[in-house]
């Protein structure tokens, strides 16, 4: 649970803080006209949160993080694994026709390809339809022939933070990362195991939500 939006004592606090610190817990009970108990949670939520610092004997110091920074470290704080979803994952021989009807069947917008286990590639949209307006049996064609592949995929792990994640999907301007878990081939040669999906969608409903809690 993370206290964004600080009540009215709160903020009291905060500015009593700031302008007296260091200040004892007995002369911030003095000048809000409340007993040190009743006190105590709020300079509990607000040391915790990283807003005051406490230091025995001495008192309370305003640390300085703002309502902004302690939702970017929240944020920073949430894994991959919090949030992935389900991914729709084929093989590479699916035929485009085959991958259109999945992807209005599941309802999404792009689809993991796997050959024996491992992510080979990605498909999206935009890849289908520019084959569907050429000159292209999408019957005949698998996906294969039209996906990228790997080692182009741009991926996400499990312990990788949501924020992270975000900007990777801003940077290559695409829909979605795949979530995976590397292993080791016994050629040698390192390949990936797809767990998740982690999306626009995940990340605007893991945000909406938190508005809820
Ligand atoms: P759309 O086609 O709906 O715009 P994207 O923006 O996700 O969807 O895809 C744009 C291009 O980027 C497509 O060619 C797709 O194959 C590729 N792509 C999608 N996701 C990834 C990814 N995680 N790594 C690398 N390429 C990707």
């Amino acid at each position: 649970m993370i206290y964004i939006e600080f009540t009215e004592r709160q903020k009291h606090i905060i500015e009593l803080v700031k302008a007296k610190q260091p200040i004892t817990s007995e002369n911030l009970a003095e000048h809000l006209h409340m007993t040190r108990a009743a006190l105590r949670p709020d300079l509990t939520i607000l040391t915790m949160l990283g807003v005051l610092d406490a230091r025995p004997k001495v008192g309370y110091f305003y640390l300085g993080k703002t309502s902004k920074n302690i939702i970017v470290e929240f944020m920073k704080s949430i894994r991959v694994a919090d949030i992935k979803s389900m991914p729709v994952v084929v093989s590479e021989d699916t035929a485009v026709y085959d991958a259109i009807v999945t992807l209005f069947l599941e309802d999404v917008g792009t689809l993991y390809v796997q050959n024996k286990g491992a992510l080979v590639g990605v498909v999206s949209r935009k890849d289908i339809i520019k084959t569907a307006i050429g000159n292209t049996d999408i019957h005949k064609v698998p996906i294969g022939v039209i996906m990228t592949r790997m080692p182009n995929i741009v991926y996400a792990i499990d312990n990788e933070s949501v924020l992270e994640a975000a900007g990777k999907i801003m940077i290559h301007e695409i829909d979605s990362l795949p979530v995976v878990e590397p292993y080791k081939a016994e050629s040698g040669k390192e390949l990936y195991k797809i767990t998740g999906k982690i999306s626009k969608t995940n990340i605007t409903r893991f945000l909406f939500n938190l508005s809820k809690e």
